[in-house]
């Protein structure tokens, strides 16, 4: 038995109190799990999708032809999306007419998404039948950035990049070569690949993204994601829009609205009335970057009111630590710590919250109080929103954790677990030894505990002189559009001594691309194979993404060799490209890269993709036993069915895990903390006499204190803090115009680059003007479609202001999806949603770009592009935006502070202006900031931090002749 809504009788009967209420406020546990159907249930559901065992062969009307009923037969292939981080299934329908792919639907055999897709999903049509897409590789012609291009073929391209890249590891330049990504969407073969290269050359787009709240989770607890069980939850909390556009969004949205039917209570905090925050049962419009301010005054009502979780604090979190340390005149009690705490937070009253932040004390409070009820059930999320925004932006996602630890919902059910709890990982053939490399321009060593690559100071080192990029590729990775100061990307990019060769590897046109010297197609969704495995809930699935017309091909008996052959087009995908490009750059074997790419099965053969794949598939937990009982290869189910649940969601408190008596062989125990060693490692910790895992930090306990920060130079954030943001009202002069800019938040149906070629998206959001709350604007005196200039601090753009009840008084805020442009030089790309403009760098470093004309109606062979109606492409913010990296976790703070002001009688719509000369004086104010490595041991990093791509840990320690 499900949730059963009150029918119009039951509930004017329960109003009236003539039956009991049965709905009322609260939670309701269900009798049966949402999360666990009934066999029944489940059957039902998809008796509505066309059963598996008619995928080859599923008959159904042409909607196109109604009134008419003319039947189609369809193949139907399973993929995955690859529009946003969610990689929810999707299921093919090639005609088998035609061979083309003619619609997506949901795949309901995926755990994640279970047959559910947001707008993005079936939208993928679009972006396969996109008139503008790119479908053979091209080489520039004249000099970059010109917009001339001819067409090459596939082996020249690997010919050109593989004998630069084996030139420069002959000549150790390791260092200069990198791979740049912006959507991985793939789990582990890029693992595979650099290392085996023996480079450190990977940057990602991650430090404009979610490091901030990573960093904040890490210090507490080893891992840098939340997973939330939402569906599990009785209270859950956002800081932000999760529910209609956070990280993994469609599957965490539809196990948000699970929870709430079982009465679960919703608070979001933002200062926008987004649809999240409309859905809410609380709206807490807090002012920007004083979030943490509003948790711990929760934190402090949590421990005074004694809602606390006394078993989980007194067993999980380092007290006596944090006791010796801070308070070391204190008797070492529970009592002590509890009283330490309050005495610690004591200012943090809702009071003081409410006055930093404007959410109502009372609120605050009866928020605070529904935690501290809801127990272990507290789920929350907090993910880029003011982790990603603010100066010390990584201490709200540290202040929320708090609360997590406080209720003891740590990895518990409907509470919060570590992401890594519910991701799957491959286990890769041939797997290479980490690289003995550490590149600086990716870590330097001003920034030892930044979480992820400082990708958006790359441009600024580079200018710095600090090294260059021999070769470099973008991998569906936009940064002249999508990062904070893309003019300053621009010069470098145009700059040969600083990007030698410039491969971008690209679905689609984008800004970045047009300063490539090769531009290579890789497929979409349906064009290219990659695993997935996220944490959507409190399970784990392995899905597979694959090109569904390759798949259609082998099934129909004519099986091709290399994907782009099934393609349209020559459009590739990455999986084979490296492989085939590291057989080119060590074609002999001589240099100890090919023989990671040989078959398992046939020494000395080249792998193959389905080897690839096989060999992974393979070694999953349960999957060889499934595919057996369906009389197929682990492959083949894959093919088949397009995911896996390994595991239905048993992994909460994974911390308590029993060591087993092999792992206890030859252990020592740390007398004072109970942490358990082996051969100088950690592995576990004694927990009430019992030799458990724990966590990986160094007390394997939640940290309270973290003795990290304080050996590296931080003392003063030793404990969870609130960090005033460097867009604090205190440091706001509203005398002069100045105010808060939000410019992150997303649209539920756009992708940062890859919605420009998906019309139905761009038909749907194609505007991103400057929401304002109707009192600023009075003040103004705005009204809605009026310019405003807003002076940011290295230039300007001019948008249009929507005047919305939705928007905090005091603060305004700016999509980041919309503003895409090409120059009149540039190939057609993204026509559905590019301004044309035009680009100026008249004196040395001072740009100007301006709207020629927005968007227009096009001849193509889809009808609908002479249908366009939409005109404004709107206005493209981040060009304008310096860059402002945390000096602790390297996490680019995003909000702005900007001047407001009208613009004058020449200034348009769309112009913007920048001065790169005082964007690099920006990045070395903020460089200063910084408190550099070593650290302890003459360390570059903590060894206990995780890092992406980890190199080998000799190259943790700063080499002494460098310092000298
Ligand atoms: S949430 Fe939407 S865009 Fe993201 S993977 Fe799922 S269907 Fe695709």
């Amino acid at each position: 038995m499900g949730y059963k809504k009150p029918s119009f009788i039951e509930n004017i009967a329960e109003k009236i109190g003539i039956i009991p209420n049965l709905h009322k406020e609260g939670y309701q546990e269900f009798d049966q799990d949402m999360r666990h159907f009934t066999d029944e249930e489940v059957a039902q559901m998809y008796e509505n999708f066309p059963p598996p065992e008619k995928w080859d062969n599923w008959v159904e009307y042409d909607p196109k032809a109604w009134p008419k009923k003319v039947k189609k037969s369809y193949q139907i292939i399973p993929t995955t999306c690859f529009n946003c981080e969610s990689a929810c299934g999707l299921t093919a329908f090639i005609d088998k007419e035609s061979g083309e792919v003619k619609k997506f639907e949901g795949n309901p055999y995926h755990p994640g998404s279970r047959g559910r897709n947001c707008a993005k999903g079936p939208a993928t049509i679009n972006q396969l039948t996109d008139p503008d897409r790119i479908l053979f590789p091209l080489k520039r012609k004249g000099k970059r950035g010109e917009g001339e291009w001819e067409r090459i073929s596939w082996d020249e391209a690997l010919d050109t990049i593989s004998a630069r890249i084996r030139k420069a590891l002959k000549e150790d330049r390791h260092n200069e070569i990198a791979y740049h990504v912006g959507r991985p969407g793939a789990e582990g073969f890029m693992n595979w690949v650099l290392p085996a290269w023996g480079i450190d050359g990977r940057n990602s787009h991650t430090n404009i993204c979610s490091s901030g709240a990573r960093f904040g989770y890490n210090l507490w607890y080893g891992y840098d994601r939340p997973s939330p069980d939402h569906a599990e939850a009785k209270f859950i909390l956002l800081i932000s829009a999760h529910l209609e556009s956070g990280h993994y969004f469609n599957p965490h949205a539809q196990r948000i609205i699970e929870g709430k039917m079982k009465g679960a209570k919703l608070a979001t905090m933002d200062p926008r009335l987004s649809n999240t925050a409309s859905m809410s049962d609380y709206w807490m419009p807090s002012y920007p970057g004083t979030e943490a301010a509003v948790l711990l005054a929760m934190a402090l009502i949590i421990l005074e009111e004694g809602l606390y979780n006394r078993d989980y604090l007194e067993n999980w979190t380092n007290w006596q630590e944090y006791l010796k340390a801070k308070h070391a005149d204190k008797e070492v009690t529970f009592e002590n710590y509890i009283a330490a705490m309050i005495e610690e937070y004591k200012e943090f009253t809702p009071e003081f919250a409410e006055k930093e932040s404007g959410v109502k004390a009372e609120m605050i409070r009866e928020i605070a109080i529904k935690i501290g009820e809801a127990g272990e059930r507290f789920a929350s999320h907090n993910w880029r929103s003011a982790g990603a925004s603010n100066l010390g932006g990584w201490a709200v996602a540290r202040c929320l954790h708090f609360l997590t630890v406080l209720t003891g919902a740590v990895g518990a059910k409907g509470g919060t677990s570590p992401n890594s709890w519910n991701k799957f990982k491959p286990q890769v053939p041939h797997t290479p030894k980490p690289q003995k490399k550490w590149n600086e321009l990716h870590f330097p060593n001003e920034y030892p505990l930044a979480f992820f690559e400082m990708s958006h100071l790359l441009p600024h080192l580079l200018k710095a002189g600090r090294g260059k990029m021999d070769v470099y590729f973008s991998r569906v990775f936009n940064p002249v559009w999508t990062y904070p100061d893309g003019f300053t990307w621009m010069e470098m990019f145009l700059d040969e001594d600083k990007f030698g060769l410039h491969t971008a590897l690209t679905p689609t046109w984008n800004e970045t691309a047009f300063f490539a010297d090769l531009v290579l197609p890789m497929g979409l969704a349906s064009e290219r194979h990659d695993i997935n495995s996220y944490a959507t809930h409190g399970g784990t699935w392995v899905a597979f993404r694959q090109p569904v017309l390759r798949e259609a091909a082998r099934r129909n008996g004519k099986p091709v060799t290399y994907t782009y052959e099934a393609n349209p087009g020559e459009v590739w995908e990455e999986d084979e490209f490296w492989i085939e490009l590291s057989w080119r750059i060590d074609p002999d074997g001589s240099m100890g890269i090919r023989k990671y790419f040989e078959s398992p099965n046939k020494p000395g053969e080249k792998i193959t993709i389905e080897e690839y794949y096989q060999y992974i598939f393979e070694r999953i937990e349960g999957l060889p036993a499934v595919a057996k009982k369906e009389g197929l290869t682990e492959f083949e189910y894959m093919t088949k069915f397009g995911a896996f649940e390994i595991e239905k969601g048993e992994s909460y408190k994974k911390n308590e895990t029993p060591l087993k008596p092999e792992q206890l062989e030859g252990t020592e125990v740390n007398k004072e903390n109970g942490v358990i060693s082996k051969n100088g490692k950690d592995i576990g910790v004694m927990i009430n006499g019992k030799a458990v895992v724990g966590f990986p930090t160094p007390s394997r306990k939640n940290e309270f204190y973290s003795q990290t920060m304080v050996d590296w130079k931080w003392p003063e954030y030793a404990t969870p803090t609130y960090i005033k943001s460097h867009i604090h009202n205190d440091v706001l002069d509203k005398s002069k115009g100045e105010y808060v800019l939000v410019p992150t938040f997303r649209l539920p149906t756009l992708i940062h680059t890859r919605s420009g070629n998906a019309k139905w998206l761009v038909e749907i959001s194609n505007r991103n003007p400057i929401w304002m709350h109707p009192d600023d604007a009075a003040k103004w005196g705005f009204k809605t479609g009026d310019l405003v200039k807003m002076n940011t601090d290295i230039g300007y753009f001019i948008d249009k202001v929507w005047v919305t009840q939705s928007m905090k008084p005091g603060v305004v805020a700016c999509s980041h999806h919309i503003g895409r442009w090409r120059r009149e030089k540039d190939k057609t790309g993204n026509r559905w949603a590019t301004n044309t403009v035009n680009i100026e760098n008249k004196e040395n470093g001072k740009w100007k770009m301006s709207t020629k004309s927005g968007i227009k109606p096009f001849d193509s062979d889809d009808k609908d592009s002479k249908r366009i109606f939409w005109k404004d492409g709107g206005v493209h913010q981040n060009i304008t935006h310096a860059v402002h990296p945390d000096p602790i976790s390297g996490m680019h703070t995003w909000h702005q502070r900007v001047r407001i002001e009208k613009p004058g009688p020449e200034e348009n719509y769309g112009d913007i202006f920048v001065d790169t000369n005082k964007s690099h004086e920006i990045f070395k104010e903020w460089l200063a900031m910084t408190r550099p490595a070593p650290g302890p041991d003459g360390l570059r990093r903590p060894l206990w931090f995780k890092r992406a791509f980890r190199p080998d840990e000799s190259t943790f320690y700063i080499n002494k002749e460098k310092d000298e």
